[in-house]
């Protein structure tokens, strides 16, 4: 079972995190080097941080980008509930998109109350494709996003029956679309949870959610 994001590189993370089959993003110049030491990962800089980035560290990003065969370029985004200068977000976010235009690498996008202003960004790449994980958008947004052949990402969070809108949405989004990840939960084993999740949601047996998501992080990560 593919976890398609999870930080194992973090401090936060339980001992067993090391054996997960997962997808490592990066965060930024701090853990470009981690990453690394997984099979599969991703640089990139995430909106949190651009403030402590510099044009020269985005220089660099691409230098490794084109060294290190990284799956996908990320994690990287727009958050507007954070405090991170809007228009530094937006240029670190377009930055990284051109990256992965030009090395033809999918992206992972982290979208907190800028579902729009990042679907209005992807439509002027393409040919970029990707997922936006830890999806947080609205109903038609998913459906935008899916269109435009974009994973939507989906974890922990779905387990909480409170989150009404966010199941909603993993009934009515296409098999064909959808990941699953634990991000920064310290167990990227529960991945088996957000699965079963699925599987109640949209009633269809487990082992048919396991296998399509497995396919669609092999498919969009390129995995080998
Ligand atoms: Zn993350």
């Amino acid at each position: 079972m593919i976890n398609s994001h999870a930080h194992l590189d973090f401090d936060s993370m339980n001992s067993i995190a090391q054996n997960a089959i997962a997808i490592v993003p990066s965060i930024g110049h701090q853990n470009w080097t981690d990453v690394q030491m997984y099979p599969y990962f991703a640089f990139g800089i995430h909106p949190w941080l651009v403030e402590i980035h510099t044009q020269q560290d985005l220089e660099h990003l691409e230098y490794l980008i084109k060294c290190n065969n990284p799956v996908a370029v990320g994690e990287c985004g727009l958050d507007y509930i954070k405090n991170s200068d809007k228009e530094t977000q937006l240029h670190f976010f377009t930055s990284q998109l051109s990256i992965a235009e030009k090395y033809g690498l999918p992206i992972i996008i982290h979208a907190v109350k800028a579902t729009e202003d990042v679907i209005f960004l992807l439509k002027k790449y393409p040919k970029v494709t990707g997922e936006i994980h830890g999806f947080s958008g609205s109903e038609a947004q998913a459906q935008q996003l899916t269109k435009m052949g974009f994973y939507l990402g989906f974890g922990m969070q779905i387990i909480n029956q409170k989150s009404s809108k966010i199941r909603q949405i993993v009934k009515n989004c296409p098999l064909e679309f959808t990941l699953i990840e634990t991000d920064d939960h310290p167990n990227p084993n529960d991945l088996q949870l957000v699965a079963e999740e699925i599987s109640l949601l949209k009633q269809i047996p487990i082992d048919t959610v396991i296998s399509q998501c497995d396919n669609n992080a092999i498919t969009l990560f390129n995995l080998t």
